[in-house]
């Protein structure tokens, strides 16, 4: 398996994990573009938002509940925080395994930044 983010899983590659289970891992961004950045992703490949099957439905909601879980824990949950999931080459994808931004601790400009 190439993937990355699969290799991450299967610990062929390190990582900072900070949450697991039998679905979902979240592990800190290499590259954190806010004081909290981490990335929580399906244990299952998926490439892109547009693969996602109907029989994945649940493990994608996982990712945000695991998302808000994650803000609760780490104490700005009510403070706020931004997610985000980038889709192809436009929308910014660079790692082809779907993942959830969970960043938080910093104050957040919208459309951009
Ligand atoms: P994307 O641009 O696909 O939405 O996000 C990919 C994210 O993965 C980027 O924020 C990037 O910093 C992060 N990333 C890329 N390679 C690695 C890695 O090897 N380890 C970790 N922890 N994060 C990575
Ligand atoms: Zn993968």
């Amino acid at each position: 398996m190439e993937c990355l983010f699969c290799k991450i899983i299967n610990r062929e590659i390190p990582a900072d994990i900070v949450f697991e289970d039998e679905y979902v891992l979240a592990f800190n961004d290499i590259n954190p573009q806010a004081p909290t950045h981490q990335l929580i992703i399906p244990k299952k490949h998926i490439a892109t938002l547009n693969d996602i099957q109907s029989e994945d439905l649940a493990i994608i909601g996982r990712l945000q509940y695991t998302a808000a879980y994650l803000a609760k824990q780490q104490g700005f949950a009510d403070d706020g925080y931004r997610v985000v999931m980038n889709c192809n080459e436009m929308g910014g994808q660079t790692v082809y395994h779907i993942h959830m931004h969970l960043m938080g601790g910093r104050q957040f400009t919208w459309p951009a930044g």
